[in-house]
């Protein structure tokens, strides 16, 4: 059995790199029970992870195992005192996940686009203290991600995560959703107290970035990562190119990638000199869109000038 780890007092003082891991999908019964109990036995692992119900962009394929997967996560959570968490988007998930004893809730990045699917999921949240994670909406929407963290707030939910998943682009590559680090750099600007984690598997889309994305987060801007994990990738009824077995899982922990010792440098990505970087990314980016608008202009006077044949 491992020691108990409490989730809310990680938020209240996220000192400690966070790792969440688990499978996309909760499959069957003995697919979630395999991952789940080799997990349990990377004491990094403080959260194991699974998808019930899957948001598919195309109906008819799988979209979750439902009710009965709850059932699953709350034996295993109980067997190896791992606590579990849950993609909910509905507030009949939300009721579902809270009947089970789910430990913690993450929204899914098209729910956190809808503010509509939001505002109903901070009603029904309304005076249960449960952590929720929510990762930012799939289009580089600070505010959108921003107003998600409002409307939980106002139903009185006070620990709040956010996880950076990356953002859909046509010029992504050779990420899936491209990282944009300075949106999650701004955020934490705005909201020093809201721990970010990063998503790298949906980051990255593929197992062969995972390694160098996970060291760029740590560097950047994370307080821990989320990373698939399935005993057996290539079958996986969900996201098959991005999971890693618990075994590459634990090899990417302990070989590949390297966390800042704690007492000298743990605080250190947040002014380190690729944050310095990204900043002034966000800074040429500005620059670039005030040149435009003023580019935009000047062919207005040119227009003018012709149409009023002004030298
Ligand atoms: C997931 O975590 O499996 C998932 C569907 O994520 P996202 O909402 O980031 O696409
Ligand atoms: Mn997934």
């Amino acid at each position: 059995m491992r020691d108990s780890f409490d989730i809310k007092k990680w938020i209240e003082n996220p000192d400690e790199l966070l790792l969440i891991a688990g499978p996309c999908s909760v499959e069957s019964k003995e697919q979630f029970f395999d991952v789940a109990t080799k997990l349990s036995e990377l004491q990094e692992v403080k959260i194991l992870r699974g998808g019930i119900w899957k948001p598919r962009t195309r109906p008819n394929g799988f979209e979750g195992i439902g009710e009965e997967g709850l059932k699953w996560m709350r034996e295993i959570s109980d067997e190896t005192n791992l606590p579990i968490m849950t993609e909910v988007a509905t507030p009949e998930h939300a009721e579902l996940a809270l009947k089970y004893g789910v430990d913690a809730l993450w929204i899914g990045a098209r729910t956190t686009a809808n503010p509509f699917s939001m505002q109903q999921l901070a009603d029904t949240l309304k005076g249960v203290d449960i952590p929720v994670f929510v990762k930012n909406p799939i289009a580089p929407d600070l505010k959108l991600w921003i107003g998600a963290f409002e409307r939980l707030a106002s139903s009185g939910l006070t620990h709040l995560v956010a996880i950076h998943r990356g953002f859909q682009d046509t010029n992504a590559a050779p990420y899936r959703n491209n990282p944009r680090w300075e949106i999650p750099i701004e955020l934490h600007r705005k909201n020093p107290n809201i721990p970010i984690i990063t998503d790298i598997s949906h980051i990255c889309g593929c197992r062969e970035i995972l390694k160098s994305t996970a060291q760029k987060a740590l560097d950047l801007v994370t307080n821990g990562l989320m990373i698939e994990s399935h005993c057996n990738p290539s079958c996986a009824l969900s996201d098959a190119r991005q999971q890693l077995t618990p075994s590459e899982l634990k090899d990417l922990l302990y070989y590949q990638i390297s966390v800042r010792d704690n007492d000298s440098d743990a605080k250190d990505w947040k002014d380190n000199i690729d944050q310095l970087r990204a900043k002034i990314d966000i800074i040429d980016e500005s620059l670039l869109y005030t040149l435009a608008s003023r580019m935009k202009v000047s062919r207005q006077i040119g227009e003018y000038k012709k149409s009023h044949n002004v030298a």
